[in-house]
């Protein structure tokens, strides 16, 4: 059986280093082809060009480097909002999102193809899991993005289809890449980690103390709601999850953010902003306000607008930071929970 080449895209510095010192190269090679992939978002040994011929072409005899070729994009006429569409090379597809804010550009990754929590209200739970992605398929969003863009992307949100707790060593690999110093620095702060719950993840997490943003996809405050939207909750109770965030706070000094969207007639309530206030009360944290984006199989429908701000003014008097997400790219369905596979359909976007 043959084995599988190693992909060296997915490697750190370190093991780089290792994996080119074993083949006899010295090591200030490692750096330079660590560069060229994570500086320079080159993937061909051929245009690595200040490498000896002989370590390209074993480069290329003996080892992979991960390309993401995209498929389409679609342009927001709102917002200039893009949504890419990727092929992975076998033939799984994933999209990513990118935003222009005025702190910067973001871009939004999918940690898996597919998405195997079931969430009622998601688009991207529709056809359940497909497979994991490895840190180099995660780490191509961004850099096909910024290639394409030409612009400095600043801060990543792993918030694109997929649960990225459940996809766990590979995230942190992600993370350790994404942020190096060899490749695109970017800061741990401006790295954000969306999750729906996974408690034994949020506290290995924790435990890592890295400075990113932890977001945790709250959407209701009492454990029967939250487990009528969230299959997760059912593994999962409200109250050990709260437990982990205080943890993880405690571990990193980072706080919290829970995103809570809304659904018209489900947890929008002013009983269900009191819960909220009640199970967030002395905890320094941040909450998002998110109208649920409509998805064509779901029921789920929008608060009115009295509903969305009587509902923040609710948290506000009981001095909870709080914010409305900004809804960027809803025209191109790649807001929140909308980003799904739509070559199924027979709609590629080109
Ligand atoms: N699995 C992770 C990250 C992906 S979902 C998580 O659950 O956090 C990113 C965010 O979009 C989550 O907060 C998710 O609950 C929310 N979301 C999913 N579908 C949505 C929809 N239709 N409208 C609004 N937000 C949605």
């Amino acid at each position: 059986m043959q084995t599988k080449k190693p992909d060296i895209k997915s490697m750190n510095l370190t093991e780089l280093t290792e994996y080119i010192t074993a083949a006899g190269e010295k090591p200030f090679r490692a750096k330079q082809i660590y560069q060229w992939i994570h500086q320079k978002g080159v993937s061909s040994a051929d245009e690595m060009t200040n490498l000896p011929a002989a370590l390209r072409e074993a480069l290329k005899e003996n080892c992979t480097c991960t390309v993401l070729k995209q498929a389409g994009v679609q342009v927001s006429a709102q917002d200039e909002t893009r949504k890419y569409l990727f092929w992975l090379e076998d033939g799984n597809m994933v999209e990513s999102v990118w935003m222009r804010y005025k702190t910067g550009n973001s871009v939004c990754i999918s940690s898996q193809a597919g998405c195997r929590m079931g969430c009622k209200f998601c688009a991207s739970a529709i056809d359940g899991l497909a497979r994991n992605l490895t840190p180099a398929e995660m780490l191509e969003q961004v850099y096909r993005i910024a290639a394409d863009t030409g612009e400095r992307v600043s801060n990543v949100v792993v918030m694109g289809t997929g649960e990225p707790l459940d996809n766990y060593d590979s995230l942190l690999r992600f993370i350790a890449l994404l942020c190096s110093e060899e490749g695109l620095h970017i800061s741990q702060r401006n790295v954000t980690v969306s999750t729906c719950g996974l408690v034994p993840n949020i506290l290995a997490l924790a435990r890592q103390k890295l400075q990113i943003t932890l977001a945790i996809s709250l959407h209701a405050a009492s454990q029967q709601k939250r487990s009528r939207l969230m299959p997760v909750a059912r593994r999962y109770g409200l109250q050990e999850l709260m437990a982990a965030c205080r943890y993880y706070f405690e571990m990193t000094g980072r706080r919290i953010t829970f995103e809570y969207s809304l659904f018209a007639g489900e947890n929008d309530s002013s009983e269900d902003a009191d819960m909220l206030c009640g199970l967030l009360s002395g905890m320094n944290c941040h909450v998002n306000l998110i109208p649920v984006n409509p998805v064509k199989e779901r029921e789920f429908v929008p608060p009115k607008k009295e509903a969305l701000l009587s509902f923040k003014k609710n948290l506000e008097k009981n001095g909870i930071n709080v914010t409305i997400r900004r809804e960027l790219g809803s025209d191109i369905d790649a807001a929140c929970g909308q980003l799904r596979k739509r070559y199924r359909e027979g709609r590629c976007i080109t």
